[in-house]
């Protein structure tokens, strides 16, 4: 840590562990890349200390936070402020520190995972889009979508936290198409006649359990043409070696993970982020 000074800006992560968060290592090296003198360092927090954490994030002059599990909720009553997106996905994973030291919270996970999709040449408007699960990462996703166009359908194990997630986002944008399925092998098989873009939320599939899939055995994939886990562990989840084999265009998590932390560099330091650089950054902690 060679560069750090009596100048050196400070942005980190508060979360309760963060002990194996990839947000260090991708946010260091686009500052080493654009030889800036910030760092970004892991702030463990448990949840008795959060209040003390974000007045400490006040006082101490820190640029801003990322916020991971289990904070991201918990921490909304402590902002100044918070964004529409923050406000419509219920959930903060950024927080900017202003001059005047008011903190004001957003959430970077929408916009994430849109960079994504364009990035792959995904279009979503007027598109039909499936979407399995209705949790944290499903909310962002959901509200991206929906937001971008699209016509989402949600089929989560939990029909009613699906029917929950909708409601709440028919308040937030009111007038969209927004419909919830169950997710039977026999529902499901009629919905992949139905879209042609499928998108993973859940965490079936995910490292340890990677002989796992949302997706029922033996349905196909119908009309599909393209599917997208969020899983970023594995790579290459048994959900996308399976669409794959079927003739999709597959698309894993990591992309996601690495522009919504690019979009919070951006809110922190105001210059275009490299995203390449912290690609690679990801990439090479995971070994992939
Ligand atoms: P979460 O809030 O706990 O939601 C988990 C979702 O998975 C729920 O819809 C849950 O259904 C479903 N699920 C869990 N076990 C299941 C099972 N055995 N069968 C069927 N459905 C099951 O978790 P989350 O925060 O949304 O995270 C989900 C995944 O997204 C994780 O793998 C996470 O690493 C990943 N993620 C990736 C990014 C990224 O940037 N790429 C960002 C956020 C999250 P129920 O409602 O029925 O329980």
């Amino acid at each position: 840590m060679s560069w750090i000074d009596g100048k050196t800006r400070v942005v980190g992560l508060i979360g309760w562990p963060v002990e194996h968060s990839m947000s260090p290592c991708m946010h260091n090296a686009a500052f080493q890349a654009r030889r800036m003198n910030w760092v970004y360092v892991p702030l463990p927090v448990p949840p008795e200390r959060l209040k003390a954490a974000v007045e400490g994030i006040r006082a101490l002059g820190l640029r801003g936070v990322n916020v991971t599990i289990p904070h991201k909720q918990a921490i909304i009553p402590y902002l100044d402020r918070i964004t529409p997106e923050a406000q419509a996905i219920a959930a903060v994973n950024t927080v900017v520190v202003e001059k005047d030291g008011t903190l004001w919270g957003t959430n970077t996970d929408a916009a994430g995972f849109m960079e994504d999709l364009r990035a792959h040449g995904v279009a979503v408007e007027g598109r039909p889009v499936l979407v399995l699960g209705a949790g944290g990462a499903a909310r962002a996703v959901v509200y991206a979508l929906v937001r971008a166009g699209a016509q989402v359908t949600v089929a989560n194990r939990t029909v009613g936290r699906a029917v929950e997630l909708v409601r709440h986002l028919h308040t937030v944008l009111p007038g969209r198409t927004l419909r919830v399925v169950d997710c039977s092998p026999s529902q499901l098989a009629i919905e992949a006649e139905r879209h042609t873009l499928l998108i993973n939320t859940t965490s079936v599939g995910m490292w340890p359990q990677v002989d796992a899939s949302p997706w029922p055995a033996g349905i196909g994939f119908g009309s599909i043409e393209t599917v997208y886990d969020v899983i970023y562990t594995p790579a290459r989840t048994r959900l996308l070696r399976d669409a794959a084999a079927w003739g999709c265009q597959t698309i894993g998590g990591l992309g996601m993970l690495v522009r919504q932390g690019a979009e919070s560099w951006r809110l922190w330091t105001g210059e275009s982020p490299p995203v390449e650089v912290m690609m690679q950054a990801a990439r090479d902690v995971l070994g992939v």
